[in-house]
């Protein structure tokens, strides 16, 4: 199929399109990733634009249960809705936490729900491309809601709230001062506090951990570009499907108030700006990883171990030659 039917299909919300593209996007094969960028380049012109939301939690906090309750919710409401994934372990290992279509099972039956898991990439620069690029896509096939899911590792939250409107951090009911385990820098990216299991036996516990993070939100610095009572924590349970319309209404909430304001067309331009940088500065990591570079680098760096030339005009020469 060439390019200019692929958009068409894609731009009609056909679904075998849609994964298509998305193979195309992931392979590794320099003829595709021509195919790829062509694809991306006519679907821009799309003007769609869906609510992202880039969701985080550790394994086993209820990502796939919430995902699936909250997801049916919005399908169920006429919104459609596609999930994609930033799985940094699978690019590791190969073995993804975030892969398994099964986790959501009832979604990916839905007509209305369209599930991609984290492709398998070298390296987390490499997943991020791909996962924006296919945002792109899920964009222009007129998708209302684009969730994507991570676990916190590594740098996979900032990859993903990068790429989002809105960030939601999903935790379980801590039992103590767990608090102190999240990592501060996380609580500063996030929009939405999620606890999680606020249901049974884990009720108290999810009332309790809810005050704690409220109460520590409270002491971040404001925002000035949201409204006061924001970031906030809020209990939910994606099991017993409580909760979730409220939380929908916050984040809707949030987003009209941001595009009211100009900060939601605002911070999608300093995205764009800052995946120009990755994207630079990739483009040069790749350049020193060819052979030829490699053998300039060792030979430069022989000279400059043996005194005969100084590092910085060694780098300047190295550089220098890439360039010409
Ligand atoms: P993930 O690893 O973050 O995707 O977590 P899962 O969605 O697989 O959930 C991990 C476990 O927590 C499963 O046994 C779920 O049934 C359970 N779980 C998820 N959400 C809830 C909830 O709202 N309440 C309770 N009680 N258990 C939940």
């Amino acid at each position: 199929m060439d390019i200019e039917t692929l958009s068409e299909k894609i731009l009609t919300g056909d679904r075998r399109a849609l994964s298509r593209a998305i193979t195309l996007i992931e392979s590794s094969r320099a003829d595709h990733r021509d195919q790829a960028v062509q694809l991306i380049e006519r679907l821009k012109d799309a003007q769609r634009q869906a609510i992202r939301v880039g969701l985080s939690g550790t394994p086993g906090v209820g990502k796939s249960t919430f995902i699936e309750s909250f997801g049916k919710m919005l399908t169920g409401q006429g919104l459609r809705v596609a999930v994609l994934a930033v799985d940094p372990s699978s690019a590791r290992s190969g073995g993804s936490i975030l892969g398994d279509k099964t986790r959501m099972e009832e979604l990916s039956r839905d007509p209305n729900a369209f599930i991609r898991p984290s492709p398998a990439q070298s390296h987390l620069g490499g997943v991020a491309r791909r996962t924006r690029e296919a945002v792109t896509v899920c964009e222009a096939a007129g998708f209302d809601v684009v969730l994507i899911e991570t676990v916190g590792v590594g740098q996979s939250e900032t990859v993903v709230a990068e790429m989002s409107d809105l960030f939601i951090l999903l935790i379980a009911p801590a039992g103590g001062d767990e608090l102190q385990g999240v990592k501060r820098g996380i609580m500063e990216i996030a929009d939405i506090i999620l606890i999680n299991k606020a249901d049974g036996d884990l009720k108290p516990a999810a009332t309790r951990t809810c005050s704690d993070y409220a109460g520590a939100l409270r002491l971040l610095r404001k925002r000035p570009q949201d409204p006061a009572d924001f970031p906030k924590a809020m209990m939910v349970s994606a099991l017993e499907r409580d909760g979730l319309q409220k939380a929908w209404d916050e984040m809707t909430a949030l987003t009209n108030w941001r595009r009211e304001n100009g900060h939601f067309d605002a911070r999608r331009e300093a995205q764009a700006r800052y995946w120009f940088q990755q994207e630079v500065r990739q483009g040069l990591m790749a350049q020193l990883d060819t052979p030829e570079a490699r053998a300039r680098m060792q030979d430069f760096a022989e000279r400059v171990a043996a005194g005969d030339i100084t590092p910085t005009v060694a780098a300047q020469e190295l550089l220098q030659g890439l360039r010409g």
